[in-house]
Order: C-alpha cells, then sequence, then structure tokens
C-alpha cells in the first residue's frame, strides 16, 4: 500500500510542468494551520490561494457535503436542484442584482461574462458594439477569452492569436480611461482590488468615472471578484466599498466552500441576456458544491467574519506598519481586508522560502509582492505569529545572514 512516492521525483515524472510545488505533501488541516504527511504543522496564510475562507476542517462545511452527497452528486442542469436554487437566492440578496449563472472555475465565470457582454451589446448596439477593455496589471484567468483580457506578457507568450477586439486601460488612470471607451466599448471588466497584480484598490474618483462613461457611451461594467469576493476585504463584495454599482459580477475561489464552483450574477439590464441554448455547462452549479457554498456563506454571517476580515486586517497593517519603521526593505502595505500586499525590495521570493522554513505558508505575486491570503477565521495570535516570523527574516537579512 502508499508505494507510490508523493514527492517531487513523481511529480516530475507524470505531470506536465505547469506548476511550481512546495515540496510539501499535504493530508489535512484545522482551522488556519495545515498539516503535512510527516506531522508538520503550517501557518497558511495563502488558504488554497484565496479558497479557504473557513480554513480547514470546519464542520458545518463537512457535514453539508456529506449530507448532499449522499442524496445526490450530480444530475445535470437538464434538473431543478434545491442547493442550486438556495445559493442563487441568497447571492442574489446579497448583491441585490437580478439573474445567476453557475459554473465551475473562475475563468469559466470570465468567459460567460465576456459572452454575455459581447451578446448583450449585439442585441443593443449597431455591429460596432464588441470591444472588451480590462485594466493593466488584471488577473482574470487561463482559457482564451480570460487569458486575452490578461494579457501579462508571461500568461500569453506562445499562445498567439489572441481574442480580437480587446483593449486595456491604465490602473487608476482617468485620462487614459477616457481614451479608450467610446460607442464601440461592450465591457469593461474590473477588479475592485487586483489579486495577482500585487493587492491594488481602483480608485472611488476611478469607479465613480467609470459609472459616468457607462452613462455616456452604454457599457457594462463587469465586476471580477473572484478574489477579492465573499467578504475577504470586510464587505461580501469589494467593490461596494467603492459605491460601484456593475451590470456583472464573478465569483469564484471560495464560493463552493473549496468545491469547484463559480457564478455570474447579473443586473435587470443584462436579465434577458442569455436565451435558451445560448451557453451553458455539464457541471455548473454542482448540486454538492452549491449545498458547501451556503454552508460556507451561512458561516460567514453566523460567525460575523467580515466584520472579522475588517478587525484582523486592521490588527496587520498597524503592526506591519510597525515592521515597515524598522525595515527599509518594506516598502509599501496595501490592506483592504484581508487582502495583504507587501511590497519588498528584493524578490518576494526570497522571504517566502524563508517563511516556509519556519512554517509560515506565505505567497509571492507580482515578483517584489508578498501576499497574504489567510483564511478569515485567522486568530489574532496567529496573525502576530505571522508577523513575528516576518520580523525575523528581515532582521537577519539585515544581518546579511
Ligand atoms: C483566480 C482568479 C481568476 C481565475 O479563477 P480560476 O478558478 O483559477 O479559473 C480570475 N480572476 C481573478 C481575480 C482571480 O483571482
Amino acid at each position: 500500500m502508499n508505494t507510490l512516492p508523493v514527492n517531487r521525483e513523481t511529480e516530475e515524472q507524470l505531470f506536465f510542468h505547469n506548476y511550481s510545488r512546495l515540496p510539501i505533501a499535504v493530508t489535512h488541516g484545522e482551522g488556519a494551520w495545515l498539516v503535512a504527511d510527516d506531522g508538520t504543522r503550517y501557518l497558511d496564510m495563502i488558504a488554497g490561494i484565496g479558497v479557504n475562507a473557513l480554513g480547514y476542517g470546519d464542520q458545518r462545511l463537512e457535514q453539508a457535503i456529506t449530507m448532499q452527497a449522499s442524496k445526490l452528486i450530480h444530475a445535470s442542469n437538464l434538473f431543478m436542484m434545491r442547493p442550486q436554487f438556495e445559493l442563487a437566492a441568497k447571492l442574489l440578496q446579497l448583491s441585490g442584482l437580478s439573474k445567476i449563472f453557475f459554473a465551475n472555475s473562475g475563468t469559466e465565470a470570465v468567459e460567460a461574462a465576456i459572452k454575455m457582454a459581447r451578446k448583450w451589446a449585439a442585441d443593443n448596439g449597431n455591429g460596432e458594439k464588441n470591444e472588451v477593455l480590462s485594466l493593466s496589471n488584471c488577473f482574470h484567468g487561463r482559457t482564451y477569452g480570460a487569458m486575452s483580457l490578461t494579457a501579462k506578457p508571461q500568461y500569453v507568450e506562445g499562445f498567439h492569436p489572441l481574442l480580437p477586439a480587446l483593449g486595456m486601460i491604465e490602473f487608476n488612470d482617468m485620462e487614459d480611461l477616457e481614451l479608450r471607451v467610446s460607442g464601440k466599448t461592450a465591457a469593461v471588466f474590473i477588479e475592485a482590488v487586483q489579486g495577482e497584480g500585487g493587492i491594488h484598490r481602483v480608485s472611488k474618483a476611478f469607479s465613480d468615472r467609470l459609472m459616468a462613461l457607462r452613462e455616456q457611451y452604454g457599457f457594462l461594467i463587469v465586476a471580477d471578484e473572484i478574489q477579492a469576493g465573499c467578504g475577504r476585504t470586510g464587505t461580501f463584495f469589494s467593490y461596494e466599498q467603492l459605491g460601484l454599482e456593475p451590470d456583472l459580477v464573478c465569483l469564484a475561489k471560495p464560493l463552493g466552500g473549496g468545491l469547484p464552483l463559480s457564478a455570474v450574477i447579473g443586473s435587470e439590464k443584462v436579465a434577458g441576456v442569455l436565451t435558451y441554448g445560448s451557453h451553458g455547462t455539464t457541471f455548473g452549479g454542482n448540486p454538492v458544491a452549491c449545498a458547501a457554498g451556503l454552508a460556507m456563506i451561512e458561516a460567514i454571517e453566523s460567525d460575523k467574519l467580515m466584520e472579522r476580515a475588517t478587525q484582523t486586517g486592521a490588527f496587520f497593517q498597524e503592526e506591519l506598519s510597525k515592521l515597515a519603521l524598522r525595515h527599509s526593505a518594506i516598502t509599501d502595505i496595501r490592506q483592504y481586508g484581508l487582502m495583504i500586499g507587501i511590497t519588498v525590495e528584493r524578490e518576494a521570493k526570497y522571504y517566502v522560502e524563508r517563511a516556509l522554513q519556519r512554517k509560515v505558508i506565505m505567497n509571492a505575486t507580482s515578483r517584489n509582492v508578498i501576499r497574504l491570503l489567510p483564511p478569515l477565521v485567522i486568530g489574532r495570535e496567529e496573525a502576530q505569529y505571522c508577523i513575528n516570523v516576518l520580523d525575523e527574516i528581515l532582521t537577519e537579512e539585515k544581518a546579511g545572514a
């Protein structure tokens, strides 16, 4: 039994080489802690890339999954399924929007939103209206449409030609925004807080101007809340804090409580855009994933995890600011609830590797940004532990160790 070694060598043999996995074989977890097959416990500050909002081992989540799995695992959208209906109703209530479509992953939600935007523009425009815009440094996913929107050299190299009629607006640059949008614009995709891009928030002025231009030219605003949504920044949707009113919203990552699930939620304006047969998916809205998602949202509400994200986030900000005063290697801190970016002088990888030696899992993004996306349930002592480890590494670095 268990003769197949779960290690780097086997990984090399078995898989395409598209991931840079940590050399840790994980088996289970507890709260904010992830446990490896040798028993080592790691404080997890990345939470399955922003997925595990409730951390590990939440009983309510496990029960919801077990209960639904014992009833029905899959039937497809040829049928009506209660968990889907209940999660849909909950998300419409939380967003104040009108209609929902379920898919399986973030990139699929973005694909659906691109299709809806083009279809809506075709239904409402003059045939010239098909351009889809995004913001510089954005990340929307890996499938063709989403990847084309992302258009960062490292994501698109070798994969040309990309989707046509796309364009990019310089992040938070009002002049560029005015310049790029026109009557040909079908939609503008934005992350209210950019995740992979290094934790940067769209300014209120930019968001307001975008809404004013939508009035003028009649395009859709699509909020990609895949990373920042579901309470991570202190409100269920991160755009709420800007007063932004999107026409379409994409959700994924934590939405299925760790199971693959995504959603596109739309306003009344786009309620009629999908007609019978115009879009679909076999697995989208899987009942087990929906039951898990519902349990996850109920736990966020009953445990007041959004308030907790705000408070723990503020604690991080305070403590990290103190670190920055003592260590000049930290050049900037950006914190929105429990979405935290720490800009450092050298490659962030240096800190990530040293944190791992001290059993804290962090993540590097945009070369010199340390990204923290801890589970929303992380406690203050755990936050302090993470900060102490950063302090140790920075101190050692200064001493030239
Ligand atoms: C992760 C992410 C995606 C892609 O989601 P997948 O589930 O990996 O396809 C899209 N947009 C944002 C903002 C993300 O963080």
